[in-house]
């Protein structure tokens, strides 16, 4: 007998739901349902480099950084992931901002590019779901960025392009949402989101 007893620390998993779309395939709105709707999740806000748009506010949508910094804290190793996703235009994940979510017991969901996205799945595998919303049609994807209005010319052409090619991803995610109607979609990404959030049970017969 050693003396010694042992205290099994029961630490709860630290769990990621990953939305991710191409540009205009309507996931940000999925995304803030499913906050609204659900006390378990909270939001990993990012820092990005691009311009605040109207009715954004620093550190609710964004924390919204100039290049200097956010080179900085590349060179500092705080990103868990980040990503060139328009030219000159970054956009990360903080680590502080992840673990402050694990420290409250919630689930880190995030809205972030298909390549953000596959990075996560790789540094966190089984603890991290990740879901693609995928629009319709390619034409659908084009109106909807069209019709949003927030971008001039230049940046409305990147998004189409970059749009195009993040289509091609879908198969490489947990889960493919197709976007028809919005109240159908929902309900399934949050289905999606319901089992894996399931405690794992055995059943003994
Ligand atoms: P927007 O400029 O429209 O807010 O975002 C442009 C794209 O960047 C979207 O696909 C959005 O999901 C993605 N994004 C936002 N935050 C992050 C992040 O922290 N990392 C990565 N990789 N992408 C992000």
């Amino acid at each position: 007998m050693s003396g010694h007893s042992f205290t099994r620390v029961l630490i709860p998993p630290r769990k990621l739901v990953v939305i991710t779309a191409p540009s205009g395939a309507g996931k940000s709105s999925i995304v803030r349902k499913l906050l609204q709707h659900n006390a378990d999740l909270a939001f990993s806000v990012s820092c990005t480099t691009r311009e605040k748009r109207t009715g954004e506010e620093h550190a609710n949508h964004y924390h919204f950084i100039s290049v200097d910094d956010f080179k900085k804290k590349i060179a500092a190793n705080e990103f868990a992931e980040y990503e060139e996703v328009y030219p000159g235009k970054f956009y990360g994940t903080l680590k502080v901002e992840m673990d402050k979510i694990w420290n409250q017991r919630k689930v880190v969901m995030f809205d972030i590019d298909v390549k953000g996205a596959l990075n996560l799945k790789k540094q966190f595998g089984n603890d991290c779901l990740t879901i693609f919303i995928a629009p319709p049609s390619k034409e659908s994807l084009i109106n909807r960025l069209k019709n949003r209005g927030t971008e001039d010319v230049n940046s409305l052409k990147a998004r189409i392009k970059r749009s195009e090619e993040e289509l091609s991803y879908a198969d490489k995610f947990d889960k493919v949402v197709v976007n028809h109607d919005f109240d159908t979609a929902y309900m399934r990404v949050k289905n999606n989101i319901t089992n894996f959030l399931k405690p794992q049970t055995q059943h003994v017969h």
